[in-house]
C-alpha cells in the first residue's frame, strides 16, 4: 500500500502546491503546517512552475526493490523559480550528465506499480528542458 503520508500528499503532488510563509517568504513543498526558517505557520499556497534547476544530484545503482529495473538513475535536488525544493527522479538523459545547474522541466509521469495492488503511482520527473 501506499504510504499514509503519500496518499495525504496526494492533491499537492498532483499539481505541485507548495506554501510560501508569511513570515519570512520561504516557500516549502509539499505545503507543511510549520515553516522549517522561521518556524511560522501562515502559508499562502503557490502553483509551481513545472521547471527547475538541479541544485544536487546524484546516481542511484542500488535502489529500492520497486525500483530495482530502473537503476542506474538520478535522483536530484531541484530548485524551482519560486525557491521551493523538491527531490525528484531525473530521466531520459544519462544518469551521469546531471549535473547541478541542469536546467529541467517537471513532467508529470507514472512513478511506480504497487506490486500486488496494481495501484499506479503518479508524480513528477525530471527530464533535461527542452526535450
Ligand atoms: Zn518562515
Amino acid at each position: 500500500m501506499p504510504s499514509p503520508r503519500y496518499i495525504r500528499e496526494i492533491p499537492a503532488r498532483y499539481r505541485l502546491e507548495a506554501g510560501r510563509c508569511a513570515g519570512c517568504g520561504r516557500v516549502v513543498y509539499p505545503v507543511r503546517k510549520v515553516c522549517p526558517a522561521c518556524g511560522g505557520q501562515d502559508f499562502e499556497l503557490v502553483l509551481l512552475s513545472r521547471k527547475g534547476t538541479v541544485v544536487t544530484s546524484t546516481v542511484i545503482h542500488v535502489p529500492p526493490d520497486e525500483f530495482l529495473n530502473e537503476a542506474p538513475y538520478a535522483m536530484a535536488v531541484v530548485e524551482t523559480p519560486e525557491g521551493a525544493r523538491l527531490m525528484t527522479q531525473i530521466v531520459d538523459c544519462d544518469p551521469a550528465s546531471v549535473l547541478p545547474g541542469m536546467l529541467v522541466d517537471l513532467e508529470f509521469r507514472l512513478i511506480r506499480e504497487e506490486k500486488k495492488s496494481g495501484i499506479l503511482c503518479y508524480g513528477h520527473k525530471g527530464v533535461p528542458a527542452g526535450t
